[in-house]
């Protein structure tokens, strides 16, 4: 059944797989797959499309991205959220310009050393860019073989037997075709969301199908939809140049080194928010402008958004960013958010 499932993916794959620019028939770039790997953590296929061509214009080798700085990376990375990726990805391309000669490395051992490679990046590496036998489990492929198998559990709680019945598709020649053909099918025929069976070229292997249970499985696991929630105030302060004060977070923790505008340290409860030193500095009045929500992914911020107009000044660890450049900045998207809200109401 295995070898039945494996020959029809493939020839499905060969007719009817996306087209993703870090793929290529002919020659592989292992390059352009680490990227990709690293963007597609935690983002979908149709946002990091867009944005891995842009990428790859900036920073075409390996080489070229290692001499880049943390600023620019992270500026770039502005809009595709989970910051420390981007971080990561500047540290491994770093230690494969000094180690490796630029080469990425083929072996799980050099790969999983790098910082945010773990199990499942080194493996798609591996076998995408390398041909190696392996088989990385993505959400895509763990749902083909739930399904497959008719594993109706959560599949946090079958990771084992998922590893086991993945072994049965390791391929020993087109591990890179193979692992793309499952990711691919199930982004199209075998769907989070009502999978199309009766275009299902496996459908007969299909022991889900057969039980007619294939619509729950993956079982989900019920969890409460309610997030916990952080507060802060956020203050938007515009001098007569128009520019805005802005500060660089500190480098651990939620967006670390990003910009922000000022804004009280986040808390659980409102009552315990204490105003920022900077800001207890300013003694012109500030404008309450509205509320913000903002769901990071596991949390929801509360920010009440002030707004006012000073004297350009120094302050302390803070800097003037111009009101026309805020959007290409390395403001994160929460920041240009709560500047974008502060300004229209302005207007
Ligand atoms: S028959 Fe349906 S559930 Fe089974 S593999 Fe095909 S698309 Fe997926």
């Amino acid at each position: 059944m295995e070898k039945k499932i494996i020959s029809t993916l493939l020839s499905w794959y060969a007719k009817s797989k996306r087209d993703l620019p870090w793929r290529s028939d002919h020659l592989v770039n292992p390059y352009y797959v680490f990227v990709s790997e690293y963007m597609l953590q935690q983002t979908t296929v149709p946002t990091v499309k867009t944005r891995f061509e842009e990428f790859i214009k900036k920073w075409p080798s390996n080489d070229q991205l290692a001499k880049t700085s943390e600023t620019k990376i992270l500026q770039f990375w502005s809009g595709l959220g989970y910051y420390s990726r981007a971080r990561n990805l500047l540290k491994a391309a770093k230690i494969i310009h000094k180690d490796y000669d630029n080469k990425i490395p083929d072996t799980y051992e050099k790969l999983i050393q790098l910082p945010g490679i773990g199990d499942y990046t080194a493996k798609a590496i591996l076998g995408i860019a390398y041909n190696k036998s392996v088989m990385p489990l993505d959400s895509n492929i763990e749902r083909i073989l739930a399904r497959l198998y008719a594993l109706n559990q959560p599949l946090i709680k079958i990771k084992k037997k998922l590893l086991e019945k993945s072994n049965n598709f390791i391929s020993k020649k087109h591990a890179s075709k193979l692992i793309q053909a499952f990711m691919d099918y199930g982004s199209i025929i075998c769907t989070p969301k009502n999978p199309k069976c009766t275009n299902c070229k496996i459908q007969e292997y299909c022991l889900s199908y057969k039980k007619n249970i294939q619509s729950i499985i993956p079982t989900k696991i019920s969890k409460s939809k309610i997030k916990p929630i952080q507060y802060t105030r956020s203050y938007v302060c515009i001098n007569e140049k128009n520019e805005i004060l802005v500060r660089q977070r500190p480098s651990k923790g939620m967006l670390a080194s990003m910009l922000e505008v000022p804004n009280d340290i986040w808390r659980t409860k409102k009552s315990l928010l204490k105003k920022d030193d900077v800001i207890k500095k300013i003694k012109q009045p500030f404008i309450k402008k509205g509320l913000i929500k903002y769901s990071f992914s596991h949390f929801d911020l509360y920010s009440d958004i002030y707004f006012t107009r000073i004297k350009k000044n120094n302050f302390a660890k803070s800097r003037w960013l111009r009101v026309s450049l805020y959007t290409k900045s390395q403001l994160p998207t929460v920041m240009k958010k709560i500047v974008k809200q502060a300004l229209l109401k302005t207007e």
